[in-house]
């Protein structure tokens, strides 16, 4: 356990809860942006991202709407809506350029946790392969989307994935796209690799085995007070800070129901649980290299899209199917049964009854997941791999996420797959609720808690001079920039040791 190196009666100026991605960002961000700052931060387990953040807990794909269907709905009247793509592309490209400002920095001693892996989607039947041909062909009208190659002939899949193709029906109608600049991320690798700096650096203090229990307004002396409990020990000591982060993951929301803020009021979560098949046969996973994603079944969440992955994890390549959703009322891996219950309020029931009732297709489908059998599993990746066969393959479970249900004006409650961050009106505290597209984007999300929780610093000279320093996109927008787009993946590339990029058109003309 980490000794604190400053004693301060006052207490910390920031207060994090949770060692995972989120809880990492922002304490970087902050010490980058005022190296004086102190921080605490809690952890109840043992280690850093052990929990979504973990590699084996999460798909690490750098989500950049490159391969993910469920970023592209098609409207009723055939087009496709690619404004969430976009966005999506473009939070990535933010948090690329943060971490290769930290690599460049020696901050981050390598840049192994982010490898490159091409990102495919794969249909079949007519009326997804339509859909994916027009997906293409919207995609197409951004920058941020050159260099997508689009393809309906059977050999060219089974040359880029012949996993994919070898077994498969002949007269199958299949459709694919790929790009060669996606990305495998280890999340749980960098959220180590920034703890491990920040816990070294004066005034940051991480405590490990250390349960945040409650919270309160201090009213005494301002800010936040939190109640935190030394697990091995049991010892019990109140901590206050000016700021307080709960980037607990699936216990962000029981901490924020603590805090009681008006803007804390109607939220609730619904859990869903998770699990992979992973590949044993190296043979196989030496043949597979794409992120291979398909299209979510009807009726199912868009997190549950299966996608047959390659994964480069500590160094080795890897091979994951699924996930397969499941139901579970636990908020963390490492929670507990009581969790769903316990969060149950007041405030927020009336919101998750009616999230219920407006989603008896997904607690259908959920209930189905559970009770999959082995062939059940081995179909739906032989969707995928039509040779697999269940031997060469394990189960295991992955990370929990807990989806937001917020109080909806029309239909009483809403069922949200996005992350939000939810703060108090003054910005003394702020928590990180949901699960997707998490930690691709993990940097976007702490720069719009920036400007929400520390609105005079971020306008600021010196921190608007740093944040251009870290991010040189930083209050551009680069799906309006081709030329600032390219410089920027130059830049990544070059420091994040990623393939060259294509030249975007526009740029070379
Ligand atoms: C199955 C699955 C697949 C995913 N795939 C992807 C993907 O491909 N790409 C992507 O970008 N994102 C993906 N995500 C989402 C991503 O993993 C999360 O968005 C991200 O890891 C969340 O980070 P976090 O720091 O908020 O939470 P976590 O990593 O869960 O960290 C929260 C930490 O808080 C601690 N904690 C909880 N309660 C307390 C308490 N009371 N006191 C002290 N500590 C506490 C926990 O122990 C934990 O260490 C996936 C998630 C899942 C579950």
């Amino acid at each position: 356990m980490a000794k604190r190196k400053t004693s301060s009666n006052a207490g910390p100026d920031v207060i994090l809860i949770g060692a995972g991605i989120m809880s990492a960002t922002l304490g970087v961000l902050l010490k980058e942006l005022q190296p004086d700052i102190t921080i605490d931060i809690y952890e109840r387990l043992d280690v850093a991202a052990a929990e979504s953040s973990d590699a084996w807990n999460n798909a690490g794909t750098g989500h950049s709407a490159f391969c993910e269907l469920n970023y592209t709905p098609e409207h009723p009247d055939g087009s496709i809506e690619t404004a969430k793509a976009v966005k999506i592309a473009e939070s990535f490209e933010i948090s690329k350029q943060f971490w290769a400002f930290l690599v460049e920095q020696g901050f981050l001693s390598d840049a192994n946790f982010i490898r490159p892996i091409p990102h495919m989607s794969f249909v079949w039947g007519d009326a997804n392969v339509e859909y994916l041909r027009k997906r293409f062909e919207a995609l197409m009208q951004s920058h941020l989307f050159h260099g997508m190659k689009y393809t309906e002939d059977p050999d060219q899949v089974a040359n880029w994935v012949p996993l994919v193709m070898e077994g498969r029906e002949p007269s199958q109608r299949v459709a694919a796209t790929r790009m060669d600049i996606g990305t495998d991320v280890n999340f749980g690798a960098l959220t180590r690799a920034m703890f491990y700096q920040l816990q070294r650096m004066e005034g940051i203090n991480l405590y490990f085995a250390h349960e945040v229990r409650d919270l309160w307004r201090s009213k005494s002396q301002g800010g936040w007070k939190i109640r935190v409990e030394n697990v091995t020990t049991g010892d019990v000591r109140d901590v206050r800070a000016g700021f307080l982060f709960i980037g607990a993951g699936g216990g962000s929301l029981r901490l924020l129901e603590k805090s009681d803020i008006p803007e804390s009021r109607g939220y609730g979560g619904f859990p869903v649980s998770g699990q992979w098949l992973k590949c044993l046969n190296r043979d196989i996973i030496e043949r597979h290299q794409a992120k291979v994603y398909g299209k979510a079944a009807v009726g199912s969440p868009p997190m549950s899209v299966p996608h047959l992955d390659t994964r480069m994890i500590n160094g080795k390549k890897e091979l994951l199917f699924g996930p397969y959703a499941g139901f579970s009322t636990k908020f963390l891996k490492h929670g507990s049964y009581m969790d769903l219950p316990k969060s149950i309020q007041m405030t927020n029931i009336a919101p998750m009854l009616m999230a219920g009732l407006h989603n008896v297709p997904l607690t259908r489908y959920l209930i189905q997941q559970v009770f999959q059998s082995p062939d059940d599993r081995l179909s739906a990746l032989r969707d995928y791999f039509p040779n697999a066969s269940m031997e060469d393959w394990e189960l295991e479970v992955a990370g929990q996420r807990v989806q937001v249900i917020k109080k909806d004006e029309e239909e009483g409650g809403v069922l949200e797959f996005g992350t939000e961050v939810v703060s108090a009106a003054d910005g003394s505290i702020a928590a990180l609720l949901g699960a997707s597209p998490g930690a691709s984007t993990a940097v976007s999300i702490m720069l719009d808690l920036l400007k929400r929780c520390f609105p005079e610093q971020m306008q600021s000279e010196p921190w608007q001079r740093k944040l251009k320093e870290m991010i040189l996109s930083f209050g551009k927008s680069l799906a309006k920039d081709a030329q600032l787009t390219q410089q920027v993946r130059e830049y990544t590339s070059r420091v994040l040791d990623l393939p060259n990029i294509e030249p975007i058109p526009e740029v070379t003309r």
